[in-house]
């Protein structure tokens, strides 16, 4: 009789073991599930931050920049920048304003970021359109220019990068002719750092007189040029160029290495002139 009851025991006791690890698996199992999704998750995202991308033709250059990962897919969108701007096609737009410029002197951190060469400024430096103001983030060059005028590529071109808020962009872009020494270039191009560094200026700047004289601009609606592409530009691409010499240009575009991205679709777009 004993014997029969440990013999009893012993098998509810094997039965509740090998239910619990029963329980125990599926558990494991579900949890290892739910894992997983979070690493995916976790990991396009991640994905995308840390996605290597590149100017240069192949797997991470421009035609492909819209599949590397989800939050680049505006790359792909129907209102990219940069485009070609047919001068005569573009609408003299009365219901456009000048830019007031409230910009101070600066000091600037140039970076090299292995994609540009870009100048942080220090201090508030706005620009007024349309009684809207856009705060000065930064400033960076490519070569050649992003936007063709005409058809025409130019040696160089700068974006000065501004925002009102993270929907609403305005970038500020000035091509470059071969000419006199740019003064800025003389200052600094020897400091430009050729591959990812930083160099901290001391002196201050004058941002202002980075500018051509006369600010007459091409204006249409766009995306930043570089992943991820958010169509959350106002663009406002300068008639006018700015000068550097042929020497300048030259050592310059070697370092930063055809970093444009090229012409897309106007896709109806508009581009309207305001000429002073
Ligand atoms: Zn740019």
């Amino acid at each position: 009789m004993k014997q029969k009851i440990n013999l009893a025991a012993i098998l509810i006791a094997i039965f509740f073991i090998y239910s619990c690890k029963n329980t125990n698996n599926s558990h494991k199992k579900e949890d290892a599930v739910t894992q997983v999704k979070e690493v995916k998750k976790e990991h396009s995202k991640k994905d995308c931050n840390d996605v290597h991308w590149s100017h240069h033709k192949g797997e991470h250059g421009p035609e492909n920049w819209k599949n590397l990962c989800d939050d680049f897919t505006d790359c792909g969108g129907n209102a990219q920048s940069p485009i070609d701007i047919i001068s005569q096609s573009a609408v003299k737009d009365g219901g456009l304003n000048a830019l007031k410029f409230n910009y101070g002197k600066s000091k600037v951190n140039i970076i090299n970021n292995g994609h540009t060469v870009q100048f942080n400024a220090d201090g508030e430096n706005v620009v007024k359109i349309n009684d809207k103001d856009y705060k000065l983030l930064q400033f960076h060059y490519h070569a050649l220019s992003e936007h063709t005028i005409n058809g025409k590529h130019f040696p160089l071109e700068v974006h000065f990068v501004h925002k009102h808020s993270d929907k609403d962009f305005a970038v500020l872009g000035i091509m470059f002719v071969e000419g006199k020494e740019n003064e800025l270039f003389k200052k600094y191009l020897e400091h430009f750092p050729t591959k990812k560094a930083t160099y901290k200026a001391d002196e201050t700047i004058d941002l202002f007189k980075l500018f051509p004289e006369n600010k007459s601009y091409f204006y249409y609606s766009g995306s930043l040029t570089t992943p991820p592409c958010s169509e959350v530009v106002s663009w406002y691409v300068l008639k006018n160029p700015v000068e550097a010499s042929k020497e300048q240009i030259e050592k310059f575009s070697k370092i930063l290495d055809n970093n444009y991205r090229p012409i897309q679709p106007l896709n109806g777009r508009k581009i309207k002139l305001f000429d002073k």
